[in-house]
Formats: structure tokens, sequence, C-alpha cells
């Protein structure tokens, strides 16, 4: 039984290149080799609706040994495929375009192991789309030439004919070509080509973070180099590169090129990424949190006494998810916790609760432990009383220690850990520290807690905040945020003009 082997274009890097044929063969395959030029969001996409598929990092970049580690992918290809895998191997623009998938095609038909082939939009085009440059145009260029600035080291003699290509009046475009550029410029010059023919290299095409230079074929290596632009670019060559003034579009959206943090705690922040991204906005979202529920028995112990206690209280949505796990497991169900008094310390906590058929008696105006025990100051049942203190391990001590304070006898549990799956949150801090983040959107004043949390105090205070309403407003502000705007109405529209607006205000400041 042989699996099959899947050669699929990722697109030049705008997730929304990929094809629809790419996408479906990635929710369903079994595995992803992906290349380094594949956007990784498409990979983690990916593994977001195929949790169990098995990544295989194979990235190659440039540099000796290149051509070893093509065997060993070429052989990892066929290794996968005779153990019966369906595998998606993913590259970059399209496979076939100096992608070397016609090599890996070569070594899996060879090995007799099934393949089919996904074309995807090559980045010669999508860059230069995305720069407003048409490859070709009636009257400017009738023709187009894909040619590589990096030939392969080990040839003796140049397989192109630099000089032809000078003649034949259409586009060049250029791929992997930044370094040879200056040898290319004389090699087309003295092929007959004007020295002022208009020129323009894109850098990270079609990724917010695009960036254009443009100057003439003489002075593009120069002006490459001025502002410090560095692969992946391509490098058009032609009267078309003059269209762009006209027809330039990306560059010129409200949001692009900005930095823009999407919090969590909404059920719409995919809703916001994707509005904030169609207006060019580079968006940084917060690395999801994983829940890792702790050993169970503590708690199941202390359930079992549960009558020892006068207060529950619980800290989170997943305090209350676990504690009612643990009831079941045991049997038991909402009446085992009848008569306790309870204490959360959100809103969404006591939603939770109150699905389960319980209603909290104690939830603060203020979503923090020092807002429940004001809450709890206001009481005369509290004094004096036994505690169960459901938790994350490592939760502050504000609400224990305030409790015992009080006089009260406090059992905390830790329950679960939450851990943040690294990289992401880790980005977003650098992007703060080094003050390249524009704007950070709240769309609750939970999710002001929940950026705080993430990246600590410190760095959450460094870029201005987008504020859904005044409750959230006021929590931007408590927590020391500078309050950039704050959006006309609660909604995710509003939201992004506000964003929009923010923006504007900066550039005419
Ligand atoms: N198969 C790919 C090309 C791979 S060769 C395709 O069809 O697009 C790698 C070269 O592609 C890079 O050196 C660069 O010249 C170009 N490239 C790929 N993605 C790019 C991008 N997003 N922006 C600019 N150039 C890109």
């Amino acid at each position: 039984m042989s699996g099959i082997v899947y050669l699929v274009g990722a697109g030049p890097g705008d997730p929304g290149l990929l094809t629809v044929r790419a996408q479906e063969l990635l929710a369903s395959c079994d595995a992803i080799a992906a290349d380094a030029l594949a956007n990784p969001d498409i990979v983690a996409a990916a593994r977001a609706y195929n949790p169990t598929v098995e990544l295989h990092d194979v990235g190659k970049r440039g540099g000796s040994g290149e051509s070893a580690r093509q065997e060993t992918i070429n052989a990892l290809l066929v290794e996968l495929g005779r153990a019966g895998k369906k595998v998606v191997r993913l590259k970059g623009g399209d496979p076939l375009v100096f992608g070397r998938g016609s090599e890996e095609a070569q070594a899996l038909a060879e090995a007799g192991v099934p393949f089919e082939i996904v074309p995807g939009v090559t980045a010669g085009v999508a860059a230069a789309a995305y720069a407003g440059i048409p490859v070709t145009h009636r009257g400017a260029a009738t023709s187009v030439t894909f040619v590589t600035g990096h030939e392969d080291p080990a040839k003796e003699e140049t397989q192109t004919d630099w000089s032809a290509l000078a003649r034949t009046g259409g586009t060049i475009v250029l791929y992997m070509g930044v370094k040879t550029l200056p040898r290319i410029a004389d090699a087309l010059v003295a092929g007959g080509m004007s020295p002022d023919t208009p020129a323009a290299a894109v850098q990270w095409g079609t990724y917010p973070r695009q960036r254009t230079v443009v100057a003439t074929l003489t002075t593009l290596h120069d002006a490459v180099v001025r502002e410090g632009l560095g692969a992946p670019v391509i490098t058009v060559i032609g009267k078309v590169v003059a269209l762009r003034d006209e027809i330039g579009w990306f560059e010129r959206q409200p949001l692009f090129g900005k930095r823009i943090v999407v919090t969590r705690a909404t059920s719409q922040a995919g809703a916001l990424r994707g509005a904030l991204a169609s207006l060019g906005a580079e968006v940084l979202e917060l690395p999801a949190l994983r829940v890792v529920p702790l050993d169970p028995a503590p708690l199941r112990e202390a359930l079992d006494r549960v009558t020892e206690y006068d207060w529950i209280v619980f800290t989170s949505q997943n305090a209350v998810a676990l504690l009612w796990e643990s009831l079941r497991v045991a049997g038991r169900d909402a009446r085992w916790l009848a008569g306790r008094r309870i204490a959360c310390v959100g809103r969404a906590t006591a939603d939770t609760l109150l699905a389960r058929g319980l209603a909290a008696d104690v939830v603060p105006d203020r979503f923090v432990a020092e807002g429940v025990l004001e809450a709890l100051d206001e009481r005369d049942d509290v004094r004096g009383t036994r505690v169960l203190y459901v938790a994350a391990e490592n939760a502050r001590d504000v609400l224990p220690d305030g409790l015992t304070e009080r006089g009260c006898r406090v059992d905390v549990v830790p329950v679960y850990r939450t851990s943040s799956d690294g990289a992401g949150s880790g980005a977003l801090r650098d992007a703060l520290a080094a003050g390249r983040v524009d704007a950070v959107t709240f769309a609750s004043a939970s999710a002001v807690r929940g950026f705080i949390e993430a990246v600590g105090a410190d760095l959450a205070r460094r870029a201005p905040a987008v504020s859904i309403g005044p409750v959230t407003s006021d929590a931007v502000k408590a927590a020391g945020i500078p309050l950039g705007v704050e959006a006309d109405a609660a909604s995710i529209d509003a939201l992004t003009d506000a964003t929009i607006r923010l923006v504007r205000e900066a550039k005419s400041a």
C-alpha cells in the first residue's frame, strides 16, 4: 500500500493566494514537509484544523551542502510515500519555478511513489503585482522572461544568454539575484539594453512587510544596498516598472506596513484579524495559551470533604471546568457543592458556572483579585471561614493572602498550568521592546488583563491602545497603557476604523 506525495505551491506569502486545492490537501494530509520560503502562517493554520498532521522541517537555505540536503529531502519524500502516507510537500511560490520540485518528482517517479503537482502563484508574478507592476502590458512589454540570478555554483559557465535577453525588449523577472545584480546589469547593458531602463526590487512580496525600491537598471543595486533590502527579493527590469506610479495599490492601503496587535479574549479575534490584514496591517497575535491540567488528586480529596468549606473561589473558567471534571469522574454533579458560597474573579467565570446551574454569590466589579477582596469586605459572612481556592499553578497570592488576613483558613488547590507555546510571545515582546508596534487593539477589559499577563506590565505600556468602548478604555488607563483612540461603537468595524484613525494621526503628528 503506497501513499502519495503532492508537490504543492504555497504561493508567494499572502495566505489568501493559496489555491483551493492546496488548502484541501493541507487540511486532509498526514504529513507536511515545508520549505523555508512557504509562509509559516500557512503551516500553522493547517495545523490548527489538522492537529494530528506530522511536520517535517526541511527548509533549506543556500550555502554549501545544498545538493546533499536536496537528496535528503528526496529520500524523505520517498520514505513517507512508501510508508503509505498522504504527504504535502509545500514549496514557496510555484513548485516548478526555480523550486526543484521537478527533481523531487523525478526521485518519486524513479522510486515508483505516486505523486501529483499542484501549481502555485509564483513570486515573480505576484510580488510584481503587489508592487503595482504588471509583467506584461500592451505597448510596454509583449513578453516576460523568468530568470535565475543564482546559477548552480557547480556550473562552469553561465547558461543564460544575457545579451539575447537584452534584445527581447520584454520584461525580465529575476529570482535570487540580489548579489549578482551588478554583473547582470553589466551583461544586459553590454547586450544593448539601455542603462536607464526602469527596474524595481520587491522584498517579501505580498507580505505586510513588503518593501519596494525603484531605480534604473544600473542604479538599482546601490539603491537596494542603501535601503537594506535582502532576500527574498524579486527584481523586475523593464518599461512596465513605470506603471507602478499609476497602479500601485498594496502599499497604499491605510494600514500597510503597520504592526497591530490583536489581543485574545474575544470570539471575534479572527474577524478583527482578517479586517486589519485586508487593510495591509501585519497582525501580531498573542500566542494561544495551552491549559495543562495538573494531578487531580488534591482537588478530588478536597471535594470529598467539601462540606468543611464555607466558600469556594474560582479564579478562571478553566478552574470551573476542571473541578467539574473531578465531580463527573466521582459520579457527582452541582448538588455536591450545595450550601457552599461561591466567588468568581471574573464575569466569564461566573457565566461558566451559571451554565452548569450555579449562580455565584460574589462577582466583583473589578475583575482582579483586589476586586474580589473589596467585594468580600462588603459582606459579613467571610471572616473566619474556610475557603477552597481553585486556581492555576503560580497564581498570584493576593487573594489567598488577603483572605488569610481576614482570618480565613484557605486551602489553595492548583488544578492547571498555562503554558504559552513559546515563540509567539517572544516575537511580540521583541516587537514591543523595539518600539515596532503601532497599536494594540482591545475588544474587552479582560483582554487588557490577558495582554499584560502575556507580555508583562512594562512592555504592555509601549504601544498605544485602540479600545472598543468606555469600560475597556478605563481598564486600559488603569493599567497605565496609553489610550490612543476609542471606537465609536462596540463593533469590529468600528474598532477597525478607530485603528485607521490612530495610524493617520500618528502619521500627521
Ligand atoms: N518557487 C518559488 C521560487 C523559489 S526560488 C516561486 O515560484 O516563487 C527563491 C526566490 O524566489 C527568492 O530568492 C526570491 O527571488 C523569490 N521569492 C520567493 N518568494 C518571494 C517573495 N515573497 N517576495 C520576493 N521574492 C520572493
